[in-house]
């Protein structure tokens, strides 16, 4: 069976971040996998209603995306405005594409309140980080999905290589 894989439409080179731009990931595994048609693209935070650009955005207090999943936490913008609504409205749009393509697989870009899965900022936007998910991997990750970081696509090919076998 081949898996399909959910990835973080910056990544493939969409515009989509909220300064207007993209992050695009050149890796031979990524333009194989586009060729193989195993590529599901979501932008959680377009899909939540937010436009480009948009004012860039941390989940406050250092508090990370399961705690927002549990309406214990804030994910506030640069003029602390509460966004709370629009990112867990994202996150459950991601969810509902992977679920409708059956993806067991993301790979999301590091460090964004959305996407990030290995670390995110702490919500004072001055560039400190920490560990912890944002909200759409985490949101993932509850429903079992497992959510790599761009840093780990090798780590995911193996995975995949290894479920394919
Ligand atoms: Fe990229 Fe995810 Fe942010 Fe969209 S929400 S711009 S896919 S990091």
């Amino acid at each position: 069976m081949i898996h399909k894989v959910l990835v973080s439409a910056c990544l493939l080179g969409s515009p989509v971040r909220y300064n207007g731009a993209a992050k695009t990931l050149a890796h031979p595994l990524l333009e194989a996998w586009q060729r193989e048609g195993r590529v599901v693209s979501v932008c959680p935070e377009l899909m939540g209603g937010f436009g480009v650009p948009r004012p860039a955005a941390e989940i406050a207090r250092a508090e990370s995306g399961d705690r927002v999943l549990a309406g214990a936490a804030q994910v506030v913008d640069a003029s602390g405005a509460d966004v709370t609504a629009l990112f867990v409205a994202g996150a459950r749009a991601a969810l509902a594409s992977a679920l409708e393509h059956d993806c067991r697989f993301a790979l999301l870009i590091d460090g964004s309140p959305s996407c990030g899965s290995r670390f995110i900022y702490d919500g004072s936007f001055s560039g400190q980080r920490h560990a912890g998910a944002g909200v759409t991997a985490a949101l993932l990750r509850a429903h079992g999905i497992e959510v790599f970081a761009d840093s780990e696509i090798e780590a995911l090919g193996e995975r995949l290589a290894q479920e394919e076998a």
